[in-house]
This record gives C-alpha cells, sequence and structure tokens, in this order.
C-alpha cells in the first residue's frame, strides 16, 4: 500500500493490483464508448491532460486516460465541451465526502483540471469487482477536434 495525497484526500493504493487491471482493461478488456463526444475526448486527451495529473495517476497505478465513465457536460462560452470522468483504483481513502459542484471545488491540478476522490464503484468494471475502491474524478474541458459537428449544433 502507497500513501498518495490529492488535495484533502489521502489514499492509500494497491498500485500493483491497480496497475495490473488498468493494463488488461486499456488492452481491450474494457468497452469504450462510441458516441462523437467521447471520440472527441479521447482525440485530445493525451495532449489536454496536464503533466501533473497524468504523474498522480501513475502514482495511484492507473493508466492516466484510462476512464471508467465520462459525463458530458456540454459546451461552455469558449466552446470548449466540459466533462466529468471517473476511474477506479484500488484502495482506502480518506478525507472530505466529494465537492456538491463538481468543476469548482476538486483539488486544482491546474485551472482547468480539477480531481477528487471518494468511496464508490459506480460503473466499475467487472474486474474491480473483488476489490475495495476509491474512485477518481476529474473536470477537464477540452477543444472540438473532430470533423463532423459536435451533437449539440
Ligand atoms: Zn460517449
Amino acid at each position: 500500500m502507497r500513501r498518495v495525497s490529492i488535495g484533502p484526500w489521502v489514499i492509500s493504493a494497491d498500485a500493483e493490483t491497480t496497475q495490473a487491471i488498468h493494463s488488461r482493461l486499456s488492452a481491450g478488456e474494457g468497452e469504450p464508448c462510441s458516441c462523437s463526444e467521447c471520440r472527441n475526448f479521447f482525440a485530445v486527451a493525451e495532449e489536454t491532460y496536464p503533466a501533473g495529473a497524468k504523474a498522480l495517476f501513475r502514482e495511484l497505478g492507473a493508466e492516466p486516460l484510462f476512464v471508467s465513465e465520462i459525463s458530458h457536460l456540454g459546451r461552455g462560452p469558449d466552446g470548449k465541451c466540459g466533462l466529468v470522468g471517473w476511474f477506479h483504483v484500488v484502495g482506502t481513502v480518506e478525507g472530505p465526502p466529494p465537492p456538491v459542484s463538481h468543476t469548482h471545488e476538486g483539488y486544482p491540478i491546474t485551472d482547468e483540471f480539477r480531481v477528487w476522490a471518494w468511496a464508490d464503484d459506480m460503473l466499475a468494471p467487472e474486474l474491480f469487482r473483488s476489490h475495495l475502491l476509491v474512485q477518481i474524478e476529474f473536470s477537464i474541458s477540452v477543444p472540438w477536434v473532430l470533423p463532423e459537428s459536435p451533437p449539440d449544433e
């Protein structure tokens, strides 16, 4: 077990077990969503995630770009697509309950990328089912880069 802090949340992370599960899921045992908003997100995630977030997620044993689920929040005045995503890691968490207003109260890795953590297993992939889980959630805004129009236009 390894202790990892995310702002006020302290996670006892079983990084080895998480790593083993994430590498199986990233190798194709998960089912990525094929809607245009998700395809757009995955097209820009690698370059949009701040380096600090990737490093933090790796410390937890996670594949930085792996998600259990993404919730699309629509486009902001700047035309960017806001979203909240989450993934699971094996471990336990101490800290305050998750924020009520997700996009403003998480721990800011950068102004546009906030993270928070709590004990939950919402839509966790089957491979995680026998473990104690921490749900790591984040909010991010990404530009629209696909040649097709976004669904709200
Ligand atoms: Zn989707």
